[in-house]
């Protein structure tokens, strides 16, 4: 080899090296981009946008604000609703470059500096059919409704089932978990909102609230390929059984985070009785549930502060004069794992009133992360409550979320992890076009 031909190759080499290096960093940069992307807009556009409007929800995503920022990055419009006496009642605009302030000037909802003399608003995105509301991105339409008091507004998200659906599942179970316990998760936070908007929809402006009063919504900030996947594999499906009529028809399909070995009546905690809301032992969550909310620590509140808090709540405890004993008076009969589910509350002269032990513990502790669950037994002091022997977290009625993922990982189908929870439930697929 001369000394020439070892420069020149060299120099080949150096070429091959640096285009490989090119080519490379190329590869990573649209790898990053690619994956990115996927985690930031799994489902591009929202899909289901022209769904029949019953299989739209209406969720309460803020109330009673005096203001609050919205961002649409496509075409969009506003629409006045109750403003029929003229044609101008809707405008369409370009996407909005910033942020902008909604709020409440002289009795009336204004949008950019514009007031809109209706009390009521829809802002529509076009395709993407996304809005960001306080920095946050939603799916759907919002709707705006200025409050009588003319001080104050309410935001709701009208968006399509199946994007609502998805800003649970992922907001309600880590999207790590189990592919079949997702699709548990879907299917559960499907049939239950539809039940509550059939139930409770009609006399109010919005079907759902955002927080764990009803199921966790986050929107899009929820959302991910494997939730979009547990959905997507569900499309359509909800629970029935058989209702206390006879007839067959979706149910209140409760869930709750670990139920610390078995799960419980809904009838001892919601009041409402159905076939599938019986309580079945659940050997599953113990391996799952972190050890300190399977077993979670004694707590202890001053009678004094308990006290309070209840006369707080419940103005009609007044009638006792003051509380002066609480007891536990009912429980369920499911040894070692059995709920309080009613608590006595007594005052000087052997008056009495009853709460049910769910609302007991969440006037007491209303993050519920101390008093966990009702499954424990209830202690005192000279001076303090003492909650004891406490397992699992949650009211542990239908779906134990820490039990469907120890199923899940056992291989269970998602109808035996389902059949599980909500004995004798039955699939039902919707037909949205109908
Ligand atoms: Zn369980």
């Amino acid at each position: 080899m001369t000394h020439s031909s070892i420069i020149i190759s060299k120099s080949v080499f150096r070429n091959c090296f640096s285009r490989f290096f090119k080519f490379a960093i190329i590869f990573i940069i649209l790898l990053l981009v690619n994956t990115g992307c996927n985690k930031r807009k799994p489902e591009t556009p929202t899909p289901d946008i022209q769904i029949n409007e019953q299989y739209w929800i209406r969720v309460l995503l803020l109330n009673n604000i005096q203001q609050c920022s919205i961002q649409i990055e496509s075409h969009f419009s506003i629409k006045e609703e109750n403003r029929v006496q003229n044609s101008k009642s809707k405008k369409d605009y370009k996407p909005l470059k910033e942020p902008v302030i909604v709020q409440i000037i002289d009795g009336q909802i204004n949008i950019a500096k514009q007031n809109y003399p209706s009390n009521q608003i829809i802002i529509s995105p076009k395709d993407p059919y996304i809005f960001s509301l306080n920095g946050k991105s939603y799916r759907g339409k919002v709707r705006l409704i200025a409050k009588s008091d003319a001080n104050s507004f309410d935001v709701i998200n009208l968006v399509p089932l199946e994007s609502y659906i998805a800003g649970v599942a992922g907001a309600e179970m880590p999207d790590y978990w189990e592919p079949e316990a997702l699709k548990c998760q879907a299917i559960a936070a499907r049939t239950y909102c539809l039940f509550i908007k059939k139930r409770f929809g009609e006399n109010r402006t919005w079907d759902l609230n955002k927080t764990a009063a009803h199921q966790v919504y986050l929107g899009m900030e929820a959302e991910s390929p494997a939730v979009w996947q547990a959905v997507n594999e569900t499309h359509g499906i909800v629970l029935t059984c058989r209702q206390p009529d006879g007839t067959e028809d979706i149910f209140p399909t409760y869930y709750s985070s670990a139920c610390g070995g078995h799960t419980e009546d809904s009838e001892n905690v919601f009041g409402d009785s159905y076939e599938s809301l019986k309580g079945v032992p659940c050997t599953y969550c113990k391996d799952v549930a972190k050890e300190e909310i399977f077993f979670w620590p004694d707590v202890q509140f001053e009678k004094d502060e308990v006290y309070s808090r209840l006369m707080n709540r419940y103005p009609n405890l007044n009638r006792l004069g003051e509380v002066k004993e609480i007891s536990v008076d009912k429980q369920s009969d499911f040894g070692e794992f059995s709920r309080i589910t009613r608590v006595k509350i007594s005052g000087p002269n052997n008056i009495s009133e009853f709460l049910r032990a769910e609302d007991f513990r969440l006037v007491i502790d209303p993050t519920g992360k101390k008093i966990k669950s009702a499954v424990c037994t209830l202690e005192e002091s000279e001076t303090e409550y003492i909650f004891t022997n406490g397992r699992g977290w949650g009211h542990g009625v239908g779906i134990c979320q820490c039990g469907v993922q120890g199923m899940a990982r056992q291989g269970k189908s998602t109808e035996e992890i389902l059949s599980h929870y909500y004995p004798d439930s039955k699939y039902y697929e919707i037909d949205y076009n109908k």
